[in-house]
């Protein structure tokens, strides 16, 4: 119509008038959208004093920028390329490999499993097409370089709902819709005091929050963040929290902390500053391994699965890297290179025989190193029976076994996460057989929603536990409270010609982008290094172990081990897409 040329932009149902009249006038028309736009400029002043809060504050990383700018553009192309190995195929290996082959390094990745991804592991259904996320299902907005990095790689992002109104907690045998326990959480049966009960929980945990903000003005960032690492979160809670004991439990009940406890207070809001319900998340449409997929298409290098470094060695020129191509024969190879990042966990980092060995500290600080077991379990259903109580996403919480319980979203299947814990939780998948996890997990949800959803389980199912997997061997880490505090700048220094990059090594620990993070921070620092190139030029065969040859890699391209088929070779490619 007329009107609509003059009103660019605005459909009927944008300006929610689906019953308004053609000829309406234009002026009317705004009028219906001024209510809207306010409420927009009100969540956009939200999102400003959110941006303001003292505790995001303080745990910016003083590089975030930098390291935005790096994955945005790529890292200054490098006259004199170095022959980097980077140990692992998990997202940090990955995206390290992929800025330094950009800069015009030689990279070969080795992984030890069959596949690449790490702890990113989408379950593909073959017969229904659903998809399960076993590893990392949701990044929150302010994770801004992990959405560049899918923008850069084309890959399209979509909500993640991470809270539902309708969805339920049960605790003590008392059932509630979650939008009741958000106004009247002592309908659980928890003896809250006064000021503690028609606060949701997220509410109750703020309060507590008071003299650790009165700290952070008093003190400032670095000697406040230092006092909170001395004490657990469930020391702070009690004490300087000032919240009564049935409050820490409803905490513990309802949001999951109890698994968080016994952490560090600071490691607790690094947690929370990244993992709440009041948050906005996304996903990746298509499923999370199309991360590391897209990674591997666009890296103009070598990927080597099914190749676990075993041993590395440093001399005055270069490093020299031992993979087992066999076991358990342990047919060794050996490969050269100038440079090596270490990406693998802090278990699997254990297990390397470097020489001359890791200085002392470095030794310390990895067995300090605290790693929590995280599992889920999923199983299939005939159809999505939580949607004929309204639910659309976001997750149940109960106290038995299963915990906590994710929805898949409408039109995303009926593969349900009917189970994801993780610390001391996950014990109680611990052990189990796949058919007994799957029970298990079966049973809460059928108490949960009833004892149809039994007839509508198809009979199968998925158990993924972390601690369990040979390569991670742990689901993320999560720090107590420690003796010394300083593990984070020992990963940021080299030992000699070897980098440390992963998840363990940057904060705030269990998240793809802090493992995205410490990989460009590793890729600006090899980037930079100043030193001859060229000592490693020239040299032949060296350090050989029983009976196996060396490869040099970037001068035998031809008696490249994987040109020689003994190991299955992933994926070549020299087509750059992107950056
Ligand atoms: C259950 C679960 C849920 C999670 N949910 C989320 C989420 O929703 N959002 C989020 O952002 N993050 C989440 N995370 C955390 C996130 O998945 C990790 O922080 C991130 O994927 C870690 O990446 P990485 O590259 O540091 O380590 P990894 O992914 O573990 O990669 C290390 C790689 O090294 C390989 N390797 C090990 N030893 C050797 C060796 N000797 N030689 C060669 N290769 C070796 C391993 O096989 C692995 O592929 C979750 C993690 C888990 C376990």
């Amino acid at each position: 119509t007329p009107n609509d040329d003059f009103c660019p932009g605005l459909t009927r149902k944008a300006m929610g008038a689906e019953r308004a009249p053609q000829s309406q006038p234009c002026t009317l028309r705004l009028l219906v959208l001024i209510p809207i736009l306010l409420s927009l400029a009100a969540s956009q002043d939200w999102k400003a004093e959110r941006s303001q809060d003292p505790f995001e504050k303080c745990m910016q990383d003083p590089d975030y920028e930098q390291l935005l700018k790096v994955v945005t553009w790529g890292l200054n192309r490098t006259l004199k390329p170095q022959r980097v190995i980077v140990v692992g195929a998990g997202v940090a290996g990955l995206v390290a490999a992929k800025v330094l082959s950009d800069a015009g390094h030689k990279v070969t990745v080795l992984e030890a499993d069959n596949r690449i991804g790490g702890r990113i592991f989408t379950y593909r259904d073959q017969n229904t097409g659903w998809i399960g996320e076993l590893g990392a299902m949701r990044m929150p907005g302010s994770h801004r370089i992990l959405h560049k990095l899918c923008q850069r790689l084309g890959l399209n992002l979509t909500k993640f709902t991470q809270y539902d109104k309708n969805t339920w907690t049960e605790v003590h045998q008392v059932k509630l819709r979650n939008y009741v326990v958000e106004k009247v959480p002592e309908k659980l049966g928890y003896a809250l005091r006064p000021q503690e009960k028609g606060q949701s929980p997220e509410d109750i945990y703020q309060m507590a929050l008071n003299q650790a903000l009165k700290d952070l003005k008093a003190l400032g960032c670095r000697k406040a963040m230092k006092k909170f690492e001395r004490h657990t979160l469930l020391e702070y809670l009690l004490g300087e929290g000032n919240l009564s004991r049935p409050a820490v439990q409803l905490l513990g009940d309802v949001m999951s902390e109890d698994g968080f406890f016994y952490l560090s207070f600071a490691e607790a809001l690094r947690a929370h500053s990244c993992l709440s319900d009041r948050l906005q998340y996304s996903r990746i449409v298509g499923g999370w391994d199309l991360l590391p997929r897209a990674l591997l298409s666009s890296l103009s290098g070598l990927v080597l699965l099914n190749a676990p470094v075993v041993a590395m060695t440093q001399g005055p020129h270069d490093v020299h890297v031992q993979i087992d191509t066999s076991p358990p024969e342990r047919n060794l190879k050996v490969l050269k290179a100038d440079m090596v990042l270490l990406t693998a966990s802090g278990p699997a980092v254990k297990r390397i025989a470097f020489s001359p060995p890791l200085p002392r500290h470095m030794q310390e600080a990895l067995r300090r190193l605290h790693y929590v077991p995280a599992t889920k379990v999923f199983l299939s259903f005939r159809r999505p029976f939580w949607r004929e109580e309204h639910i659309e996403g976001g997750h149940s919480n109960t106290d038995r076994p299963s915990r906590m319980i994710f929805y898949p979203q409408p039109r995303e299947g009926a593969l349900l996460l009917a189970s994801y814990t993780w610390s001391d939780a996950a014990a109680a998948f611990a052990g189990l057989s796949r058919e007994e996890a799957l029970r298990l997990a079966l049973d809460d949800v059928a108490a949960l929603h009833g004892p149809l959803v039994r007839q509508l389980w198809d009979g199968t199912g998925v158990v993924k536990r972390w601690a369990e997997d040979p390569h991670s061997q742990g689901g993320f880490v999560v720090q107590p409270p420690a003796l010394w505090q300083t593990e984070k700048d020992y990963w940021r220094v080299p030992y000699g010609r070897i980098y440390f990059a992963g998840e363990h090594t940057a904060y705030p620990h269990g998240w793809v982008e802090t493992a995205v993070k410490s990989a460009l921070r590793a890729a600006i620092k090899i980037n930079s290094r100043k030193g001859p190139a060229s000592d490693t030029e020239g040299q032949g065969h060296v350090h050989g172990v029983a009976g196996s040859p060396s490869h040099d890699l970037a001068k035998e391209e031809g008696s490249h081990p994987a040109a020689q088929g003994q190991f299955s070779l992933q994926h070549t490619t020299h087509t750059r897409t992107l950056y």
